[in-house]
């Protein structure tokens, strides 16, 4: 019997969970997941599948788990996403899969399928299903530059198709945003992150940690050494309003405080990573990253953490999922309001505001915000958290010539192959389609390696 009504995942109760850093959501329980499988109607076109950025055969793993066939599901999957269990927790489901569903609007809400994705990335975590194997060993090195999910996509690929692999990292652990970014209680990195890159030293994937490419090693010296490159750099350089009082003590980025938080562990009790918590936080925009900031100042001690969006609330750019959550947090929104100046002699003290109102929808097709004159006014915080967007940093395409670029920034790649303006090295994630999502990265990812395998191949016969 198809039941009508979307089943919820179980999450923590939010005066419990903002007091720690441990996951937030637990999941569907086998019940619940099989409650929520039994809702797919099975539709004839899948619109689903056209919502997935790369194409999750979603019916056909609803299907196995309806016939409690889980090892099937995780074979489905893993046809076209490497990282369920990270995927099925951090996707923007509602404007992907979900946002297509058949059951949408009329019939109960659509089918939970980023629920029924981890449930099934979970399993194949717990059961430890073999890692593939190479068939052979193919005359063939890759160097894949970062370790974000763009990289460690490409990378596994490559290395099953039998390719000798190296992963140069400039930090001293692997994952890129998934470890250094996204905080332990969306997304647990011993239970989830490290268990994949496991997988992929299982494969024989080198990774050598603490090697900035473009300082510590050049991309000529690795051209000399690699048959092909994967830049999988990211977008990791936080811009900034350029408003007065930026440089008081008390301003950071996102950026630097969430890697201060989670990759130097200063959510863990007793750590001496230096993080500064004020009372009162501001955390300006309104992104994923934005929530991620305003949960961790909440969870570390502060007592008053807002919001601060030039816009309204329907075009905020945030899983829904972390604004609900973040708003049942305590997180204040305050909406329609435009930080013009940072207060304060040496350390911060406040926020000048404007009022906002929205006018006509602008390049993006959101409405385009416009101040309301005199309507200034100032927040009191000691703290501003600055979250309005990153960018690729230019250090490997300024100190190597020929790499194309935008005017952003962002390195130009076609879009079949993902190679770049120079002959094999390709690229893909963040560092060519500018901040995006961890699907997104994988999925260039998995495109790259198509052509670095059908090359090593064609080396090989
Ligand atoms: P990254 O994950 O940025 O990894 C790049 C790696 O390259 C890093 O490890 C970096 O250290 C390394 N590197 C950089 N330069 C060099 C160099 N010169 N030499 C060697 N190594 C180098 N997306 C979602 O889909 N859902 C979410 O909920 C979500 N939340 C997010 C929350 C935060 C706080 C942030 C910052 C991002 C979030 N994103 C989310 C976006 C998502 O994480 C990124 O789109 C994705 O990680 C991009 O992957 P990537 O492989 O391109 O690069
Ligand atoms: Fe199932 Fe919804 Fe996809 Fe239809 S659109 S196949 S109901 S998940």
């Amino acid at each position: 019997m198809v039941k009508s009504e979307r089943n919820s995942v179980i999450t923590r109760p939010s005066e419990v969970r903002v007091k720690d850093f441990e996951e937030v959501s637990c999941g569907f329980t086998y019940e619940l997941m099989k409650a929520e499988a039994e809702r797919c109607i099975n539709c004839k076109n899948a619109p689903c599948t056209t919502g997935c950025p790369v194409g999750v055969k979603i019916p056909e793993f609803i299907q196995c788990l309806k016939n409690d066939d889980l090892d099937g599901a995780v074979k489905v999957i893993k046809l076209d996403n490497n990282l369920p269990s990270i995927c099925g927790r951090v996707c923007p489901q509602e404007k992907q899969c979900e946002e297509k569903c058949i059951r949408k609007l009329k019939l109960g809400g659509s089918v939970a399928i980023g629920g029924l994705e981890r449930f099934v990335g979970d399993y194949a975590l717990q059961h430890n299903p073999p890692t593939p194997r190479a068939s052979k060993k193919l005359n063939y090195k890759l160097a894949v530059i970062g370790s974000g999910p763009s990289g460690l996509t490409c990378a596994a690929d490559c290395a099953i198709a039998g390719i000798d692999v190296t992963i140069f990292e400039a930090f001293h652990e692997a994952g890129g945003v998934l470890v250094y970014g996204i905080p332990e209680f969306r997304l647990p990195k011993d239970a989830i992150v490290k268990k994949e890159i496991e997988k992929l030293n299982e494969l024989g994937v080198k990774i050598k940690y603490n090697t900035v490419i473009g300082k510590t090693i050049k991309i000529e010296e690795l051209q000399k050494e690699f048959d092909a490159i994967f830049i999988g750099t990211g977008a990791g350089l936080p811009s900034f309003m350029n408003i007065p009082g930026e440089n008081l003590n008390g301003v950071y980025s996102a950026n630097e405080f969430l890697t201060r938080v989670n990759l130097m562990k200063a959510f863990k009790k007793g750590a001496d990573t230096p993080v500064f918590v004020g009372k009162s936080v501001a955390v300006i925009g309104a992104g994923n990253v934005a929530m991620d900031a305003a949960r961790t100042a909440k969870r570390l001690g502060a007592e008053n953490v807002y919001i601060v969006y030039r816009r309204s609330k329907e075009e905020m750019p945030a899983r829904l999922e972390e604004i609900e959550h973040a708003i049942e947090e305590g997180i204040e929104l305050k909406l329609l309001t435009n930080p013009i100046r940072i207060l304060g002699e040496q350390k911060v003290e406040g926020i000048e505001c404007v009022q906002m109102q929205l006018g006509e929808p602008d390049a993006s097709g959101r409405r385009r915000p416009l101040e309301i004159e005199n309507s200034n006014y100032v927040m009191p915080v000691d703290e501003v958290i600055m979250s309005i967007g990153t960018r690729p940093n230019p250090l490997l395409t300024r100190e190597y010539d020929g790499l194309e670029t935008t005017k952003r920034g962002t390195l130009v790649v076609d879009e079949q192959t993902q190679e770049t303006s120079v002959k094999n090295i390709f690229a893909g994630g963040d560092a060519v389609t500018g901040a995006a999502t961890v699907i997104l990265a994988m999925g260039a990812g998995k495109n790259a390696a198509k052509t670095i395998i059908a090359r090593a191949n064609s080396k090989n016969n």
